[in-house]
């Protein structure tokens, strides 16, 4: 039996004059959580002028994982960019959009994560907070970033509350669940095609599944860096491995 390959869109990192020409990058803990789970990883390049050989890749995949990373460009919903959203990346938005837009046509899995769930949301035609705390009045704190004193990224910021029925409820059960939060930015208005499966206590939008049966799962949270203390986390990877598959 044959493993399911799961391709991951890389970003751009800037070029380092005399150091570094541009470079495609992405985080490790998502391939080792990906492999973890059974699945082959495969990192894509971000080339969405050239659709033929992105193409031909994505004929390749079995399953299509979205993970985080910089602010979707909010030219992307239509909105101006205001000052407090964060640098961008478009050809990872394009390429991005691109595999999300096909997978949806041939129902290939999807799993997102992060700005995975926020790109998902953009390319189905939703929109964003460009940023939590300036647009959403009472909003709790979402941005706990890592820094140089303090670089964890499995603390526990806030509950989320899942939703009877969903695909999340069947992995983590029917209790509230801690999760970490690296997130400026979310879901503002819900895409067609999309319905919530979680939500964190001042209604932000922290789950999200597709309402055709089409395997797309959508986490705000950072589930790789919680798959060691938590099985839910693990069903989670799992069931999209599966799907894959
Ligand atoms: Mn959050």
């Amino acid at each position: 039996m044959s493993r399911p390959v799961v391709g991951i869109a890389t970003q751009t990192l800037e070029a380092i004059p005399g150091e570094l020409p541009p470079c495609w990058i992405m985080g490790q803990k998502y391939v080792h959580a990906l492999r973890s789970a059974g699945a082959v990883p495969w990192l894509i390049p971000l080339i969405p002028d050239d659709r033929a050989t992105l193409r031909e890749i994505y004929d390749r995949l079995d399953g299509v994982f979205l993970t985080g990373g910089v602010d979707v460009d909010p030219s992307q919903y239509g909105e101006e960019k205001a000052v407090y959203c964060g640098r961008t990346d478009p050809p990872r938005d394009a390429v991005e959009i691109q595999l999300i837009r096909w997978s949806l046509a041939d129902r290939k899995p999807i799993l997102a994560v992060c700005r995975g769930i926020q790109v998902v949301n953009v390319a189905l035609g939703g929109s964003l907070f460009q940023d939590v705390a300036a647009e959403l009045p009472g909003a709790i704190k979402h941005d706990y970033f890592p820094t140089k004193d303090n670089p964890a990224r499995n603390y526990l910021a806030h509950p989320i509350a899942t939703v009877t029925g969903s695909r999340l409820r069947e992995y983590l059960g029917p209790d509230p669940v801690a999760v970490n939060s690296m997130h400026h930015q979310a879901i503002k208005r819900l895409a067609p095609g999309l319905k919530v499966t979680a939500t964190a206590p001042d209604g932000v939008i922290e789950g999200v599944e597709g309402t055709n049966g089409h395997y797309l799962v959508g986490v705000q949270w950072h589930p790789e860096e919680l798959t060691d203390a938590d099985s839910g986390m693990r069903r989670l990877f799992a069931s999209f491995v599966e799907a894959a598959h």
